[in-house]
């Protein structure tokens, strides 16, 4: 472009110069011929026009005119004659101007020969001047043309001029356009290659590819850009390598990595994030039960699948129990063993036709995972497809369930280890029956049933007859296992929803939930029987042992529960003093006194 520009300047210059030049003769000419006009005029008025062949002649030895003629008009011819020279008519510029009466200038040019510029200038009748042309040119009018002078000058001076002026004129302008662009070559270049050079970094970064720099500039300020772009990458480089090595090992799930490690950078972030809210989250929550629900609906909003049921299995002692549950009646495990459980490994129902037993439900699709939590505790997490083709995409899956199955241990652990404190503090630890202090905490429940719901509770009191004989003949552990056998005797006698109670040593506590007044006495006396009946080892011998029993009800016999506590511990004494091995109810005590 500057060079267009260069050749339209030296163009315009060579025209305008050109153009100078030329006005300039003409002016010359124009000034030459009224001169000339004015003397022959002055020459004709004076009288000596006879010498202006002399002038004329003169006149072609100025410096810089090559020729110069005068041409007389017919009119003019016709009064005074040829003139010397025979000033006829000599070309046709001569004569369109002679009819015409408007000059006409002529370009003779040529770059290597000679050049020559011809100016025609008519010469006018005018009365109105200083001389009256008409005064001796009779036959004129007024502006008639009398004749005309031509005059050529040679022009190869100014076209030299010209030429030179041209030639030093586009060598300086050459040269200084060769030094501008030097100089802004010299400036522009280092933040072009800057550019450049960023462009190309950039475009990788683009593409996930941050170990490319931007390289080394001479120039100070595009050095410096490229040093804290460098940094910047080189930060962003470090931070992410450190993400990727150092934190996602907490991920298990390997996530379809991108090429962009910014992108998986942020998803690793994301994923971390949503695992530590679900986390903080399960921390506060106030039952175990919240937490397996949470985990549920985590699971199955992500792997998109509506049914889930998670297990806790007990590795000490087998028990299976579910602690959330879509799908019921699914598994048979009270009967048939949980495969994943048993062998601890995933259990795929699309690797094998019925692969777990304990299903119940024939053709189903189920994808059951074993997570281990603690020594003694696994979950099996079991997802439930509507279809087997979606088996394989759950799989791929996998550990973003064990992701959040890690992020709930410690918190499932230590409400495991809550519950297990909490039942230590109203268990007896010999006979895993429920202490007092349980039955105080139960009493206002208790209470409150018997008051709102009108539910009786039947109160036995029991006590082991003459059992510090056991101790001391066959010694503690044997009496231990008196003791056990008797918390033995009743679990087996009473329902899930009586509270049993080792109320002291070999003294025992038994509350019968909704227990009528027929029932009463007669469970009483099943148990006491039940467990005379049994035979203890003791060493080298097998004894049996009687109880004494003292019953009450509550609210029949007080609206007050502690006192109902107390009158089965009344009837206790009574059997004891009545001969033991026998139940006693609190009311025969009182029938028998007011009898007497
Ligand atoms: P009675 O027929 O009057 O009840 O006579 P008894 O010998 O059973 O008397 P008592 O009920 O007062 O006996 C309590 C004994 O039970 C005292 C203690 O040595 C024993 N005992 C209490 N707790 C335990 C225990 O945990 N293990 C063993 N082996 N003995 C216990
Ligand atoms: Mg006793
Ligand atoms: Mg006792």
């Amino acid at each position: 472009m500057i060079f267009v520009m260069f050749i339209f300047m030296i163009l315009n210059f060579t025209y305008n110069f050109r153009d100078y030049g030329i006005k300039n003769i003409d002016n010359k000419a124009v000034v030459l011929a009224k001169t000339i006009e004015h003397s022959l005029t002055n020459q004709m008025l004076n009288d000596v026009i006879d010498k202006r062949e002399i002038f004329l002649k003169q006149l072609e030895d100025l410096p810089n005119i090559n020729k110069i003629w005068l041409t007389r008009q017919q009119k003019v011819i016709e009064l005074y004659g040829n003139g010397l020279n025979n000033q006829t008519i000599k070309d046709e510029i001569d004569k369109r101007v002679l009819n015409t009466g408007i000059s006409e200038k002529h370009l003779n040019e040529s770059l290597f020969s000679n050049s020559t510029y011809r100016i025609t200038i008519p010469y006018k009748a005018t009365s109105t001047g200083a001389i009256d042309c008409m005064a001796c040119h009779t036959n004129a009018k007024e502006g008639d043309t009398l004749g005309a002078i031509s005059i050529i000058f040679p022009i190869d001076d100014v076209k030299q001029t010209g030429i030179t002026t041209i030639i030093n004129t586009t060598i300086i302008a050459l040269v200084l356009i060769i030094a501008i662009g030097f100089l802004i070559n010299y400036l522009i270049s280092p933040f072009l290659m800057l550019f450049d050079s960023i462009k190309k970094v950039m475009g990788k970064a683009q593409n996930g590819d941050y170990s490319k720099r931007i390289e080394p500039s001479k120039n100070k300020e595009a050095q410096d850009v490229s040093l804290w772009i460098n940094v910047l990458l080189e930060k962003l480089q470090t931070a992410l390598d450190n993400i990727d090595s150092k934190i996602s090992i907490f991920l298990s799930a390997e996530e379809t990595k991108t090429k962009d490690p910014l992108i998986n950078a942020e998803n690793i972030i994301d994923r971390i994030s949503a695992i530590y809210k679900f986390r903080k989250t399960i921390e506060h929550d106030e039952e175990i039960g919240d937490i397996y629900k949470r985990l549920a609906f985590i699971i199955k909003s992500n792997l998109n699948v509506e049914n889930i049921n998670i297990l806790e299995a007990n590795t000490k002692n087998g028990k299976l129990n579910y602690v959330y549950v879509d799908k019921k009646d699914f598994c048979d495990i009270k009967n048939v063993a949980c495969r994943a459980d048993k062998t601890n490994e995933i259990v795929d129902s699309s690797q094998f036709e019925d692969i777990c037993t304990s299903c119940k439900v024939k053709d189903s699709n189920y994808l059951c995972i074993p997570y281990s939590i603690s020594n003694d505790l696994d979950l099996i997490i079991s997802i439930y497809p509507n279809n087997s083709s979606e088996i394989p995409a759950l799989r791929e899956n996998i550990n973003f369930i064990k992701d959040y199955v890690e992020a709930s241990k410690t918190v499932i652990i230590s409400y495991k280890l809550m519950e297990i404190l909490k039942e230590n503090a109203i268990t007896d630890p010999l006979t895993k029956l429920y202490n007092r202090k349980h039955l105080e905490d139960q009493m206002p429940k208790i209470t409150a049933q018997a008051n709102r719901a009108s539910i009786s509770f039947g109160i036995l009191m029991l006590d082991i007859d003459h059992f510090k004989m056991v101790n001391d003949t066959y010694g503690h552990d044997i009496g231990d296992i008196a003791i056990k056998r008797i918390a033995t005797t009743l679990k087996e006698n009473t329902r899930n929803s009586d509270i049993i109670v080792r109320f002291g040593g070999e003294e025992f506590l038994v509350l019968l939930y909704n227990c009528k007044e027929e029932n009463l006495i007669e469970t009483s006396e099943k148990i006491r029987i039940e467990f005379s009946q049994q035979k203890i080892p003791a060493g080298d011998d097998i004894i049996s042992k009687t109880i004494s029993i003292g019953t009450s009800m509550f609210p029949q016999d007080n609206k007050d529960l502690l006192k109902c506590i107390k009158y089965s511990d009344t009837a206790l004494y009574e059997a004891k003093n009545t001969g033991r091995n026998k139940t006693v109810r609190y009311t025969n005590i009182l029938n028998k006194k007011e009898t007497n």
